[in-house]
């Protein structure tokens, strides 16, 4: 008989099938990305049914079996119930899970990606500002996915302080405002927030959260840093499209 696995993790997807059962995907530290059949989970009256709900941050015991994982006990270690209190926080965090749930590797350790995405849904819950969970979280997402921007300096002349600079979406580096005049682009990047992106990408897990930038720095920055994902992955994210929406 195969051994049974206890691991944490959080349910960043569930897919109701059959009457009462629900198929989730869950983003666990020493696995990845797996999948977990939880038979009966859909039944108010079931043992399974708080633990295995979206957003739910558990502790599994599972059994292998063919194709996916069998979900035998879980108990709930924290629901995040507070996200359900606005649209823009609920939709902030399926986004970041969709956005997760395909950066994530499967199969193989996966700490970074766990405690960034429920440091961010934490954040939301204590309704800190959600443009800037969104730029740390979608940042540090790529670039532990290997997409990482080089910020040190201008890709041309090697300035690395100035007013203005440009950031290229397609190609991850940096241009002076010079140098992107040189070859027909705007700015798109104050100085505070490449510092704020510098600060992201440098800075410790606890650390990464911590800069300031003005209301409307802060939108813009979410807008650059989401062309970045979009470009990048060459993906649109379904549930982008309605983020977008309500906060635009
Ligand atoms: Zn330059």
């Amino acid at each position: 008989m195969k051994q049974q696995v206890k691991t944490k993790g959080i349910v960043l997807r569930e897919v109701k099938t059959g009457e009462s059962d629900r198929i989730l995907t869950i983003l666990t530290p020493d696995s990845g990305m797996i999948s977990a059949a939880a038979k009966g989970a859909q039944r108010l009256k079931s043992k399974l049914f708080a633990a295995t709900g979206l957003f739910c941050y558990s502790e599994f015991l599972l059994f292998p079996s063919k194709n996916l994982y069998i979900v035998d006990e879980a108990t709930p270690i924290e629901v995040f119930f507070d996200l359900r209190s606005s649209v823009e926080g609920m939709s902030l965090a399926v986004y970041l899970s969709e956005l997760m749930g395909t950066l994530a590797p499967e199969g193989e350790e996966a700490v970074p990606q766990l405690r960034l995405l429920l440091n961010s849904l934490a954040l939301i819950c204590r309704g800190r500002n959600l443009y800037q969970i969104k730029v740390v979280c979608e940042l540090r997402a790529l670039s532990q996915a290997g997409y990482m921007p080089d910020l040190v300096a201008c890709e041309s002349c090697g300035s690395y302080e100035g007013d203005a600079f440009y950031f290229d979406v397609a190609g991850g580096g940096l241009l002076c405002a010079e140098c992107a005049a040189r070859g027909g682009w705007q700015p798109n990047l104050s100085a505070a927030q490449l510092a704020a992106m510098r600060h992201i990408l440098y800075s410790s897990d606890e650390k990464a959260f911590g800069f300031t930038l003005s209301d409307e720095a802060m939108r813009r920055l979410s807008a650059l840093t989401t062309a970045y994902v979009v470009r990048q992955l060459d993906h649109r994210f379904r549930s982008l499209d309605f983020l977008q929406t309500v906060l635009p």
